[in-house]
């Protein structure tokens, strides 16, 4: 319904009278309060989608991402819940639940000897903004025990805009923790090619708008060629997201993108699906590009 009231509200033309406007942020209301509940419950869930080489589609990595199922029984797409729980303040606690879900998974895959891999967490700038981040995020790891290399902060461009040189700061502080920290959707915010010899980040994650227009766009590939080689050179490696088809892959593979996500070679997954993986008793070429995908 809340859908439904902000395509409304945004079909051209579409002028919401004072009682659509009143129903639209009644069910707002609602859904916001079914969010909190949720969030504090823990009934929010993760899976993890893999991030594989490129040369080799070798999984490197997974992305950690957040899940809710809303009061009708049907998921929300975090297109609606996650912008949902930035307005309402609830976003650092959110994001707080998903890193320790994901520590907890990392702890149990790691005391199982299991083939762990280094999983991302999506870092909001409300989470980054905390004096006291970089403490949190070192207790967090120590209370699960969960070494530092295995965790990849994501951030947004976001974080960047007040105040450049505390955003450095703080960056640096969570990359002596031995984190590896990357800039996610690279290219949709503020992004100046200027700042990011100054970022003291891992990896770039082009955003899939790119992704999407490489093979049709002869602009936008120049785009990710420049990204890619800057990147190298100040020592990054590069992400391209939202990769779908064969195409896109070997435009990126003549780019030297390092690495990629996308449905082309894998859907997230949940730990159930995950867990036989990693114990080495489902090998991951059914997992990667397999024609049969497990559904988010
Ligand atoms: P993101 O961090 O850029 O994550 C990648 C998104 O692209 C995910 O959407 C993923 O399912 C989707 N995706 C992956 N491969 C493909 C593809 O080939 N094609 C297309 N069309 N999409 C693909 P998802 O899971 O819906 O999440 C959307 C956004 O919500 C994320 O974008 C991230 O910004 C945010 N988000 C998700 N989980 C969290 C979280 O725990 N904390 C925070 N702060 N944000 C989160
Ligand atoms: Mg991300
Ligand atoms: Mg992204
Ligand atoms: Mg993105």
């Amino acid at each position: 319904a809340l859908l439904q009231a902000s395509a409304a509200r945004q079909a051209p033309g579409g002028l919401e009278t004072a009682v659509q406007h009143y129903e639209r942020l009644e069910a707002e209301r609602r859904l916001t309060r079914a969010l909190r509940e949720d969030i504090v419950a823990g009934r929010l869930e993760v899976v993890f989608q893999p991030k594989v080489r490129l040369n080799t589609s070798a999984p490197v990595g997974l992305e950690a991402l957040c899940r809710w199922t809303g009061p009708d029984g049907k998921p929300v797409p975090p297109s609606v819940f996650i912008p949902l729980a930035e307005r309402h303040g609830l976003i650092a606690e959110l994001g707080d639940r998903v890193l320790e879900s994901v520590l907890r998974s990392l702890a149990r895959w790691n005391e199982g000897h299991l083939n762990t891999l280094p999983v991302a967490v999506n870092f909001s700038a409300a989470q980054f903004k905390r004096p006291d981040v970089v403490a949190r995020v070192e207790a967090a790891l120590a209370r699960h025990r969960v070494p530092a290399h295995l965790v990849e902060l994501e951030l947004t461009e976001s974080i960047l805009l007040e105040d450049f040189d505390a955003a450095v700061t703080t960056l640096q502080g969570l990359r002596h923790l031995g984190l590896t920290l990357s800039i996610d959707d690279f290219g949709t915010g503020y992004s100046s090619l200027a700042y990011m010899r100054r970022l003291p980040v891992s990896c770039i994650k082009i955003d899939r708008s790119f992704v999407a227009d490489l093979c049709t766009d002869d602009r936008t590939r120049h785009v990710v060629a420049t990204v890619v080689s800057l990147a190298h050179r100040f020592g990054m490696h590069c992400v391209a997201e939202g990769v779908e088809t064969f195409d896109q892959v070997q435009v990126l593979m003549e780019l030297g993108c390092d690495q990629a996500q996308g449905y082309f070679f894998a859907r997230p997954l949940d730990t159930e699906a995950l867990a036989p993986i990693l114990a080495g008793r489902t090998p991951w070429v059914e997992v990667v590009m397999a024609p049969s995908r497990p559904m988010e």
